[in-house]
């Protein structure tokens, strides 16, 4: 296993719309088992392949705090979205931000496991938000796109900002 680097706001791969999953191999599977170890080490509660800069439509999410419900969900479907929830996100590739996003309650999702099999999944709560978050992202979506141009302005400087600091301080 090996950790992955996660892209961050405001990198432009992160805009790129991921295609299909054709085939879930050993590949792929590899694939799921780094994404895990760089969303438990970052730590985060799911991570889209966009993220690690795979364009292909696959997400995991464990919105556990002792890691007991690992998710995997490959070319990911919403068939049934109801009610209605706010609150408080954050991004593993806007760090630092949190901010109020609306999104479903509810949503029933079908996708394909780290098998290849058919699933449907029932989803309320934080793990709806975790999973219609992560989906946003194979859309080339972030959260910080339900915020005003100005605000996200003021977070793209701020970020820019941060790492020009960061690598100063590395920096020989
Ligand atoms: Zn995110």
């Amino acid at each position: 296993m090996a950790k992955l680097k996660i892209l961050e706001f405001p990198d432009a791969r992160l805009r790129t719309k991921a295609t299909p999953v054709e085939t879930v191999d050993d590949a792929l599977r590899a694939l799921i088992s780094d994404m895990f170890e760089t969303m438990y080490a970052a730590p985060g509660i799911g991570l889209a392949a966009t993220q690690v800069d795979v364009h292909k439509r696959l997400l995991i999410t464990d919105v556990t705090p002792d890691k007991s419900e690992p998710h995997v969900l490959i070319n990911p479907e919403i068939l049934e979205k109801d009610g209605v929830t706010v609150s408080d996100e954050g991004c593993l590739s806007v760090p630092g931000y949190y901010e109020e996003v609306e999104r479903a309650e509810h949503i029933r999702v079908r996708f394909l496991d780290r098998h290849g099999e058919t699933q449907e999944m029932e989803a309320e709560g934080l793990l709806a938000v975790c999973i219609q978050h992560e989906m946003d992202h194979l859309e080339g979506k972030l959260f910080v796109d339900y915020q005003s141009e100005a605000k996200r302005q003021r977070i793209r400087k701020k970020l820019q900002k941060e790492r020009r600091h960061q690598s100063a301080a590395v920096a020989m």
